[in-house]
């Protein structure tokens, strides 16, 4: 079927990325609940006509770890992408932590870090997501961080906002990449100026992907982005964090943090798999094949993980977290 605009009733606002914002809609005709994403472009009707076009192959991304693609349509400069509504929102919302597209967090607001066994099924899917990609729509991810990555309360994790479009792609021209880049070292590599940066972050190949996606790992686990804090208010310094500095690691126990008291201990063989994934050669980084044989995937697979029980916790500490800080700011101030 056609999605077009009046049949869809508008609901809240699910959230903003850099390049446009994305709403919850109900499509009356079907009573589906989904999720809209409205991404303003300056481009001819007849450009425009052509992204459609490419985001037409996104019927045929079916898999249990792929968002499902509803349609697409454009009305005046904006193209309107309907996909399906993950009811927990992206991975860093269930996690609590503040990306920079929402304006970063306030000094030392960190998210709450993934246990081993949910951290392992998260990274399954996601490994099975890019696999089904790159072997049946012969396509590369080109985007995968945690916020691209969505979760519901049936407990299923799933990739969105892949490069299907080239067009798309060119169109949202990476101009404003924030400062926490999750870009592989040889996407990065040749930048020496602000101006470059847009034309130097073109050299990557399936395994940038793989890069990004160990890094989003280690942010899953952690509850906070792996670079350190000093290099998020500086581009230059982050880029140069990771072409010339040594990759950011699992450690064998999560430090302690206030909101968390307890000593949490990662596995020997999660802490290897994500050093698979972050190895600065590309050519010797882990295949997606590898990644899935490896120890810590197959103790998922061989495991039971209850990602409802988890989902429903997270989400109910994040409520709980945004009542507190809400009770806060309208306690009166005495002077
Ligand atoms: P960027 O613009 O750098 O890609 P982003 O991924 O955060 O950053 P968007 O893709 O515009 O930006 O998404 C904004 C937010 O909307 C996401 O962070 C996510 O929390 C929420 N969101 C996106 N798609 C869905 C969906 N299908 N269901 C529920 N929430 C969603
Ligand atoms: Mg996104």
């Amino acid at each position: 079927f056609q999605i077009n605009m009046t049949q869809l009733q508008l609901d809240e606002e699910l959230g903003k990325g850099n390049y446009g914002t994305v709403k919850k809609v109900l499509h009356r005709p079907t009573n589906v609940y989904m999720a809209m994403k409205e991404i303003r472009l300056e481009l001819s009707p007849a450009k425009l006509d052509g992204i459609i076009m490419e985001l037409d192959i996104l019927h045929r991304a079916v898999a249990p770890e792929i968002v499902e693609f509803y349609g697409a349509f454009t009305i005046e400069s904006c193209v309107y992408y309907c996909m399906e509504y993950m009811d927990a929102g992206s991975l860093d919302k269930v996690l609590g932590i503040k990306t920079t597209a929402q304006g970063g967090g306030w000094e030392g607001e960190l998210g709450e870090g993934a246990p081993e066994d949910v951290l392992g099924r998260i990274a399954a899917n996601m490994v099975r997501g890019l696999k089904f990609l790159k072997d049946n729509l012969r396509i590369m991810h080109r985007d995968v961080k945690p916020t691209n990555v969505l979760v519901n309360r049936k407990g299923e994790v799933k990739l969105c906002d892949f490069g299907v479009s080239g067009q798309l792609d060119n169109s949202i021209a990476k101009t404003n990449i924030g400062c926490q880049t999750y870009f592989a070292p040889e996407r990065i590599q040749g930048t020496t100026a602000v101006n470059d940066v847009q034309e130097a972050f073109n050299t990557y190949t399936v395994s940038s992907d793989v890069w990004s996606l160990g890094l989003s790992i280690i942010e899953v686990a952690l509850g906070r982005y792996p670079y350190p804090p000093e290099t998020y208010s500086n581009v230059f310094v982050q880029l140069q964090a990771i072409v010339h500095g040594d990759p950011p690691g699992l450690p064998e126990v999560k430090p302690v943090t206030d909101g968390d008291p307890f000593e949490v201990h990662f596995s020997e063989e999660a802490r290897d798999w994500v050093r698979c994934c972050l190895i600065k050669d590309p050519q010797r980084r882990a295949t997606y094949g590898e990644l899935l044989e490896h120890p810590f995937l197959v103790a998922d697979a061989q495991r039971e993980v209850n990602m409802v029980a988890w989902v429903a916790g997270a989400l109910g500490r994040r409520q709980l977290q945004t009542r507190v800080r809400e009770q806060l700011l309208n306690e009166p101030v005495s002077v």
